[in-house]
């Protein structure tokens, strides 16, 4: 589904080199974990992915079913298939919840050459997903995020995921601030929309996001790199003695 080969990204507007050559492959139907210290580039490599500018790939490549994501503007690669959730949702005053989330999937079926949702079509297909994710409907008419509590906002992004049913979906921090109520229904929603032709990469510091999201491979990145890959029990080994040994192991300073 995923390949990255040797990814090297550095900012455009400085000398600093932030990803060092990242390889990962994410299998069709598989839910990858990153974890990593403060600082280690998950972020970066997720916004590098979404193409978010300010950076410079100065080498390496990622396809998305063999298709490089690297060359495709962002609406090129949201309709290839490919969706972020960002640790830091934002607000859009004045633009209606629905009206963004039918301005989205229209878009990406345009971008796709299919045609527009009826507005019949597309209000059955919202209160139907919101329902299983248990937004209620005022959530819908309010302003994109404006003054949704952290679970909210949360819930509004696996909301907008399930709405665009990506192939591709990145989590980056999307339980950072949320407690355990709201984590577990973004993870139930996570969940809900794990399928066999659908992969996730869940970009997260700490280990209690993956007891409710089931990863089949956990990956530590450090100093830009992978350095590791396991399974489940890698990031309990996180969990129990934290990064240092790991770091130490890649003759990394924490
Ligand atoms: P993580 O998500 O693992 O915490 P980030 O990808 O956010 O890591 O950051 C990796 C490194 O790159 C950090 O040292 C961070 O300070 C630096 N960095 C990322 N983006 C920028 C930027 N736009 N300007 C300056 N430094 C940046
Ligand atoms: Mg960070
Ligand atoms: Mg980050």
């Amino acid at each position: 589904m995923l390949e990255i080969k040797n990814l090297h990204v550095k900012l455009e507007e400085e000398d600093k080199v932030i990803l060092k050559g990242v390889d990962l492959t994410v299998e069709a139907g598989k839910v990858h974990a990153i974890m990593g210290p403060n600082g280690s580039g998950k972020s970066t490599l997720s916004y590098v992915l979404s193409g978010r500018d300010g950076y410079e790939v100065t080498d390496g490549s990622a396809t998305l079913e063999g298709e490089e994501l690297l060359d495709m503007d962002p609406e090129e690669r949201a309709a290839a298939g490919l969706f972020l959730a960002f640790q830091y949702p934002v607000e859009i005053p004045g633009v209606g919840n629905m009206t963004f989330l039918r301005t989205a999937v229209n878009a990406q079926r345009k971008a796709r050459g299919e045609e527009e949702l009826s507005a019949g079509d597309f209000l059955k297909l919202v209160r139907q997903k919101a329902k299983t994710l248990k937004i209620d409907a005022d959530m819908l008419k309010r302003p994109v995020n404006v003054g949704f509590s952290g679970g909210e906002k949360k819930r509004n992004e696996i909301l907008q995921m399930a709405m665009l049913e990506p192939r591709m979906c990145i989590l980056d921090e999307t339980d950072s601030g949320l407690d355990v109520d709201a984590m577990r229904l973004v993870a139930e929603g996570v969940n809900a929309l794990r399928d066999e032709n659908r992969s996730f990469l869940v970009i997260t510091h700490y280990q209690r996001l993956l007891d409710h999201i089931k990863p089949d491979v956990v990956h530590i990145m450090a100093d830009g790199r992978i350095i590791k890959t396991g399974g489940p029990e890698l990031a309990l080994e996180v969990e129990n003695n934290g990064y240092a040994a790991i770091l130490a192991e890649h003759g990394i300073e924490g």
